[in-house]
């Protein structure tokens, strides 16, 4: 069985930041990411926030730029799906594509997916007018109708790229005012092409083969309608990745993995960074922080525990 000082789960801010300390610090590592470096960045159009770029950067290039920094540097990486972590004393192991790999550490970052409105054809129609992605599919809705439903910064920032492309966006909220960022309400209110429909849920998306409409339903009037769009795209909030994680991993009622400031789980040598961990505020630089913060206690762990 192979055989590591730290295994970095995740290739997202969060994982890239956390393997860029413990290699730097002559660390022994495997990073498992199961899809592509980067992570949540690589679904965000542009990003306004992260301190060094004031006038913004898109989600894919700093994506690149942190693969790149970190790829400078040796260390052994495998892109698939992390099946399961099997904690032990002293060290951990975890199962890839039916293989086993050992670490006297283990850094989980795998972040968060996002929320369906388990509504009829959702499912059916995914990728046939449904979509969770706006960067990935707004081209194929130019000059078109389209409704994003959400009511959080995500919907209105997805809204804000996509008004650039389409000709109208239904932005459909359940409450009576949007939550996200006051910044991202004025902006979607400044914009014609946004039309905020509140007070409402999607309770069907309408279509054989693609889409044509959504149903809605008024939560004030119970009355149902029928908006004509060619696309719906679902910004509804999210999920932690975490069907692989030990069940005696502690985690809150959300399922996100607990941990103290230092990045520490309950489980000796095990440690949680970035959106997976419970917290409040889940950006790429508060992620970012987290790995570092990680790799930095995985450290001294290693060094007060060396075997
Ligand atoms: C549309 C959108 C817009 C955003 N805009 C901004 C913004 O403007 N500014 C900002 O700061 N933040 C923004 N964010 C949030 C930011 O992208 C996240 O907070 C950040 O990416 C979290 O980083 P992470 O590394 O914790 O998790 P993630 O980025 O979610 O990365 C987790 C990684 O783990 C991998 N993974 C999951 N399960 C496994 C497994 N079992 N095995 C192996 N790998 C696994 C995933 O494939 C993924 O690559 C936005 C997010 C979205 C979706």
């Amino acid at each position: 069985m192979k055989s590591y000082d730290a295994i970095v789960i995740g290739g997202g801010p969060a994982g890239m930041a956390a393997a860029l300390y413990l290699v730097r610090a002559g660390v022994k590592i495997l990073v498992v990411e199961k899809l592509a470096s980067g992570g949540q960045m690589l679904l965000t159009e542009e990003l306004e926030n992260y301190p060094g770029f004031p006038d913004g950067i898109k989600g894919y290039e700093l994506a690149d730029q942190m693969a790149e920094h970190v790829n400078k540097y040796k260390f052994d990486k495998i892109l698939d799906e992390v099946q399961q972590i099997i904690p032990g004393k002293g060290s951990h192991e975890i199962i890839v594509a039916g293989v086993y790999y050992k670490a006297r550490t283990v850094i989980i970052t795998t972040g968060v997916v996002f929320r369906k409105l388990k509504v009829p054809n959702e499912e059916k129609l995914l990728g046939r007018g449904v979509s969770y992605c706006a960067l990935c599919d707004g081209n194929f809705y130019k000059n078109k109708v389209v409704a994003v439903v959400g009511g959080g910064n995500s919907a209105l920032e997805e809204s804000l790229y996509l008004a650039r492309l389409v000709k109208k966006i239904y932005l459909i909220h359940r409450r009576s005012e949007f939550r996200g960022l006051k910044c991202y309400q004025d902006k979607c209110n400044a914009d014609s092409k946004i039309i905020p429909v509140l007070n409402s849920v999607v309770s069907r998306i309408v279509g054989d083969s693609e889409v044509v409409g959504i149903e809605i339903k008024d939560t004030v009037t119970n009355e149902y309608t029928v908006l004509d769009v060619d696309g719906v795209f679902i910004f509804v909030g999210f999920n932690p990745v975490s069907t692989f994680f030990p069940a005696e991993l502690q985690l809150d009622q959300s399922g996100f993995i607990k941990t103290t400031c230092e990045m520490e789980t309950n489980i000796p040598g095990i440690f949680a960074a970035g959106d997976i961990r419970s917290k409040n505020c889940r950006q790429v630089v508060t992620a970012v922080g987290d790995g570092a913060t990680a790799a930095t206690a995985a450290f001294a762990y290693l060094e007060h525990n060396n075997a």
